[in-house]
């Protein structure tokens, strides 16, 4: 029996307030290592902090090989996510080696290679009967948010039997990390509730690497026309090599007058993936009657809805936050080679050099950054 604990707790950055109890830990010879730990607003700093262990019995702990930044960790940087707290391990997204599994994990075992979900899940709430796994009553987006996160050198992931996925072996490890949080965030917030179909014509708005995610996985589902909407070229032009038909850059020209002339009526689904109030816009003045507007972008501020003109052209508009409900269906896919999500890893870096890798990835237009991935040290 494992002894059941709180998180230690280590507030003073590069200082380790670690109880260390006999038979918890989980290497014999290692207590500490490193991780990006927020503190507080515009601070980060990779420290020195203990190796989490298993508090619950539904716990793994798992050795990092691959994580990534998100433009979520950026967002908490700059302050926009209150519920994260200085101390915090950031990072939601990885994939790594199962170190060891509480009593009642009965997927994993020690050794398994696994993709890091953002979602966690304890797989029997009411919402995860559901499969809406984001709102799971014991999990939900909890990583590198209210709990430690996935960019340390290891993480522990609560209700490991539902928050983890085994994957196959020879799997490129690049593409298997974007399976943590965009590839099924673009394909179930973007994809499938704008209800793509064949033959449509869809425009997304925003080529990060969601929107990118969401331009992959639309052509399962065959759409005739893809236009994607951003402002800088470089994106554009991978768009294109990605499998948008259309590219429009919304600084140079009037995207919204260039979708009109050029479709009957405007375009079946609008996806949005920025999350700003003219990139809404854009996709509220360019959906046709009975299309759908399906956001994916994090909007910090209210957008100015016309509500006054999409009631009478029956538009179903959608938002949410990921489940992760698709992640084993896009994991088939991934192996198959059917899509390649390895292609929107632009950089690379050591753990050692995360604090470049924020830089970098802070600065994607300039660095042309798509997605960064951080290897752990050794
Ligand atoms: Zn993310
Ligand atoms: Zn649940």
């Amino acid at each position: 029996m494992k002894t059941i604990m709180k998180d230690p707790v280590y507030s003073v950055p590069g200082k380790i307030i670690s109880p260390q109890i006999p038979g918890q830990q989980v290497l014999k010879n290692k207590t500490t290592m490193k991780g990006l730990v927020y503190n507080g607003p515009g601070k980060i700093a990779l420290t020195e902090i203990p190796i989490p262990i298993i508090i619950k019995q539904t716990d793994a702990v798992v050795k990092v090989i691959k994580t990534t930044i998100c433009g979520t960790d950026l967002g908490i940087l700059k302050g926009k996510t209150p519920s994260v707290k200085p101390g915090t391990t950031l990072g939601h997204e990885g994939i790594g080696i199962v170190e060891s599994v509480g009593d009642s994990v009965r997927n994993f075992k020690k050794g398994d290679h696994v993709i890091i979900s953002c979602i966690t899940s304890d797989g029997t709430c009411e919402y995860c009967k559901k499969q809406m796994y984001s709102h799971c009553e014991d999990g939900g987006w909890i990583l590198g948010n209210l709990i430690n996160g996935t960019q340390a050198e290891y993480v522990r992931i609560p209700h490991a039997d539902n928050s983890l996925h085994l994957t196959p072996a020879g799997a490129d490890e690049d593409g298997l990390v974007m399976l943590s949080d965009i590839l099924p965030t673009g394909h179930e917030i973007g994809v499938i509730n704008g209800c793509v179909k064949p033959g449509d014509t869809i425009a997304i708005v925003g080529a990060g690497p969601v929107g990118m995610s969401a331009l992959l996985t639309a052509q399962f589902y065959s759409p005739a026309k893809i236009y994607m909407i951003d402002l800088d070229d470089n994106r554009l032009k991978l768009a294109k090599e990605f499998g948008a038909t259309d590219v429009i850059n919304s600084g140079a020209e009037d995207a919204v007058k260039r979708i009109m002339s050029e479709t009957k009526d405007g375009v079946d689904v609008s996806i949005e993936a920025v999350g700003s109030g003219p990139t809404f816009d854009i996709c509220q003045n360019i959906v046709r009657p009975g299309g759908h507007i399906a956001n994916i972008g994090v909007h910090g501020h209210s957008v100015d809805l016309q509500l006054q003109n999409l009631w009478i052209q029956n538009i179903t508009l959608t938002a949410g936050l990921v489940n992760t409900n698709t992640t084993p269906m896009l994991l088939k896919t991934v192996v198959s080679g059917k899509i390649d999500p390895k292609k929107l890893v632009t950089h690379h870096f050591k753990l050692d050099d995360i604090m470049h890798a924020y830089e970098v990835f802070g600065n994607a237009s300039k660095e042309k950054a798509m997605k960064v991935i951080i290897e752990m040290n050794n």
